[in-house]
């Protein structure tokens, strides 16, 4: 990818090899505890693309999907993906009927919750897949633990009346990512505790407590499922020395080049000043397609083999590159972001510049002006 190239004016190219590259090593990790793998592709696959990463992922041993909602849930059924997937977080005017329709398992983190599964089950004849989910710590979805006992009570109640099967139960960690934190152990205990209380009553669902960072780290904590979301796009959030492969690049290409005398600022505000004579690329990308404004004057971009500036303020729609006496062709390649092996700046490296994670800058890919393509797939439909 260094030749030009006629393509759109701001681009991402998912490497579907490279996921399931990453799917294969964590599913081998899990399978090692006797885990299933969940491919989470929620936020559009982290800004991937959801149906494409999800045939990579299960293509490479995962077995399950995740999407956060059930619309997103129901896209990948749509597509026609039959493996088992998981919701679970959804406004209150959603009808789970179409999900369970659809054989999606879907999560009830409150008895009110599990009421409207019962009452959309009851409306399509079918029974649902349901998870309970219990709170262990985190404060965000989930059943709170005086909430427990009354909602597993309810489940089977509606399991005995050949409503719903209770799938699973799961958590989800809050700092799974900084290793050897004590709240790690705490919710495991309040894991394993409501495991309990739901074998008293008389279930045996799986059990699903591991995102990436657990899966990485943690193999006590797999039980029978892992539910892995950045790590299969090839971002690790813990500190190992694991092999995973970024999946997504982000290029576009010099559209205009034009040489400046030392003394010329450049873009809005002139905040930056030529100091010698030096050659300026135009670059048709700014922060309508996802380049952050307040990257000016801290990110370069990989051109011609090595790393070049950014100068002056991103805009809307372009940037300026600063190539002193080089001169890249029109239509030349630049790399804004990409797997780094090259030495091209990462998703990675535009987070800790910005004080985010990497999370929010690939899921950030996604958007309207921004074209996606694929490589590394049955096809490749990259220019
Ligand atoms: C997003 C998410 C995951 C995946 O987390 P990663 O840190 O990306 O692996 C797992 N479980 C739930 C409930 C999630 O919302």
């Amino acid at each position: 990818m260094t030749e030009a190239f006629s393509a759109p004016r701001a681009e991402v190219v998912i490497d579907l090899a490279a996921i399931r590259h990453n799917v294969a090593l964590l599913a081998g990790k899990a399978a090692e505890s006797g885990a299933a793998t969940m491919a989470v592709v929620k936020g559009d696959g982290y800004g991937h693309g959801a149906v494409p990463v999800a045939r990579a992922a299960l293509a490479a041993g995962a077995t399950w999907l995740g999407g956060c909602s059930l619309a997103e849930s129901l896209a990948l059924r749509e597509a026609g993906i039959t493996a088992p997937i998981l919701s679970w977080l959804d406004t209150p005017d959603v009808d789970f009927a179409p999900g369970i329709a659809a054989g999606i398992d879907i999560t009830a983190s409150s008895r009110q919750e599990l009421a409207r599964i019962v009452k959309a089950a009851s409306a399509t004849g079918s029974r649902a897949r349901v998870h309970l989910k219990i709170d262990t710590g985190l404060c965000r979805n989930g059943c709170p633990n005086y909430e427990w006992p009354a909602l597993v009570t309810n489940a089977v109640e509606a399991a005995k009346m050949g409503v719903l099967d209770v799938v699973a139960i799961w958590s989800h960690f809050a700092c799974a990512d900084e290793l050897g934190h004590p709240s790690i152990e705490s919710q495991a205990k309040r894991f394993d505790d409501a495991y309990q209380v739901a074998r008293d009553a008389g279930l045996s669902p799986l059990r699903h407590l591991a995102n990436s960072a657990a899966t990485l780290t943690r193999p006590e904590f797999h039980y029978d499922l892992v539910r892995t979301g950045i790590a299969i796009y090839g971002l690790n959030p813990v500190p190992t020395d694991d092999d995973l492969r970024p999946a997504m690049t982000f290029r576009s290409a010099v559209v205009l080049l034009k040489r400046v005398r030392s003394g010329e600022a450049v873009s809005y505000g002139q905040t930056w000043t030529a100091q010698r004579d030096t050659t300026l690329a135009l670059v048709p990308a700014g922060y309508a397609d996802g380049v952050p404004r307040t990257l000016s004057g801290r990110m370069s971009v990989w051109l011609d083999g090595r790393r070049r500036p950014v100068v002056g303020r991103v805009c809307m729609d372009q940037l300026v590159v600063d190539c002193g006496d080089h001169e890249p062709a029109i239509g030349a390649e630049v790399v804004l972001f990409g797997q780094g092996t090259l030495g091209e700046p990462t998703a990675r490296e535009w987070a800790d510049t910005l004080g985010t994670i990497d999370y929010e800058i690939v899921t950030g890919m996604y958007r309207p002006r921004v074209a996606r393509c694929y490589v590394g797939g049955a096809w490749e439909e990259c220019a």
